[in-house]
């Protein structure tokens, strides 16, 4: 079987890996990043509809506390706006009864981007020579080397697709889904093993809903868009429109535990009953609608994700470490940051560490930042 030699592969091709790549390309080392799906973007992804980008990940950044994602969307022409918050918000109580409530404005100001969130990743694309990204190339088992590491892909009850060999290895996916489902040689100590099983994948148990109108008809009558729900099934709504206007939309995350989800067919027609309720008849016959249960998705939540955390845990590089193997692999991805862990800016923080920590590889600067 064929094995590809390289300097570097990065594992992950969501916003932290695909970073990585890019600030590897500026550099002199080979290298090739692995993506198990058959796209980018990990859980950044951004479905578009007549030219619109909804996002059914990530939707926000908060200019004040992203400075990262901030001088990323700049350096790459993006722009964004400031998520639409004027107007009255809705309350719905458990029985199901709907009042009008002041609005809940998000401190600090949260921002849209402009063509979705998927822009940043398409532009980092642009800047990652052709052939460095291979998609559908899932890891199933990395084997430490006396000069680095031999990696897997494929499934380890069938017969391997393809191997790599690298003097390094970036590991820019969850450390909670790599330890659950990559096989190390050897084993990994049982202290780190035990800390990335701990680390939860942010997000992972959530599922979003994305609706599209012509028209905003709630603004008409003074409301925001924002509405929050103890019944559901949608348990926190935002509005979703375009920065001018059309396609006006409402977006929201499923209040419903991910075990007592139903399908998503089943949940779309539930949601579909409950936005009349909030803002009036129309918002129940939408021209477009997008639902994404991330829980349901196998290269990004495990079992364990399916109990989500309601509270943003307190994340840190794995029992302190920001690699194993004396660095031989290198954690990058956001649970792994030690500064805004879970969100983008701690997807980027991280990459930028992995890839300052790759000394002795001839070419490798330290990061931009
Ligand atoms: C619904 C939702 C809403 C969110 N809202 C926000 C928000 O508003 N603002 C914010 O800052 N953050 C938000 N987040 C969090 C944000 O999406 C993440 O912080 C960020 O996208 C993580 O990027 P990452 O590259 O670290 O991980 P991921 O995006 O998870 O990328 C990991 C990649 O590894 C790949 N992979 C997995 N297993 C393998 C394997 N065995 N072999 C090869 N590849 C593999 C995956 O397919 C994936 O592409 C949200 C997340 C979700 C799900």
């Amino acid at each position: 079987m064929n094995l590809e030699k390289v300097d570097t592969l990065i594992i992950g091709g969501g916003l932290s890996g695909i970073y990585a790549a890019a600030l590897l390309a500026e550099t002199q080392t080979s290298f090739v990043l692995l993506e198990a799906r058959s796209r980018v973007g990990g859980r950044i992804l951004s479905p578009s509809h007549q030219g619109f980008f909804t996002d059914m990940g990530p939707s926000w950044y908060w200019p004040v506390i992203n400075p990262r994602v901030s001088a990323l969307a700049g350096m790459l022409g993006l722009t964004g706006f400031p998520q639409f918050e004027t107007g009255q918000a809705r309350f719905q109580a458990r029985d199901g009864h709907v009042e009008t409530v002041d609005g809940y404005p998000m401190a600090p100001p949260a921002w849209r981007l402009r063509g979705g969130m998927i822009a940043l990743v398409r532009g980092l694309c642009n800047r990652i020579p052709e052939n460095i990204i291979r998609l559908d190339h899932p890891v199933c088992a990395i084997e430490r080397r006396s000069d680095g590491a031999q990696v897997t892909v494929g499934r380890l009850d069938q017969k391997p697709r393809c191997r790599f060999a690298a003097a390094r290895i970036i590991l820019a996916m969850p450390p909670r889904l790599a330890a659950r489902s990559i096989l190390f040689t050897p084993e990994l100590p049982y202290d780190l093993s035990q800390a990335m099983l701990r680390a939860s994948t942010w997000m992972a148990g959530q599922a979003k809903f994305f609706a599209l109108y012509d028209t905003a008809d709630w603004r008409k009558i003074g409301l925001s868009g924002q509405g929050f729900s103890l019944c559901g099934p949608l348990g926190e709504i935002h509005d979703g429109s375009g920065e001018t206007g059309r396609p006006y939309g409402l977006t929201g995350f499923i209040g419903i535990p991910a075990l007592r989800r139903k399908t998503g067919d089943a949940m779309i027609s539930a949601i579909l009953d409950q936005l009349p309720c909030l803002f009036g008849s129309a918002a129940g016959q939408p021209v477009k609608v997008f639902y994404r249960d991330w829980a349901r998705e196998a290269f990004t939540a495990t079992e364990y994700d399916l109990r989500s955390a309601h509270n943003h845990p307190e994340f840190l590089p794995p029992s302190g470490n920001m690699g194993f193997w004396d660095d031989t692999v290198l954690f990058a991805g956001t649970e792994t940051a030690d500064h805004m862990s879970g969100y983008l800016e701690g997807a980027l923080a991280s990459a930028e560490r992995a890839v300052s920590l790759l000394r002795g590889i001839p070419g490798i600067k330290s990061s931009r930042r």
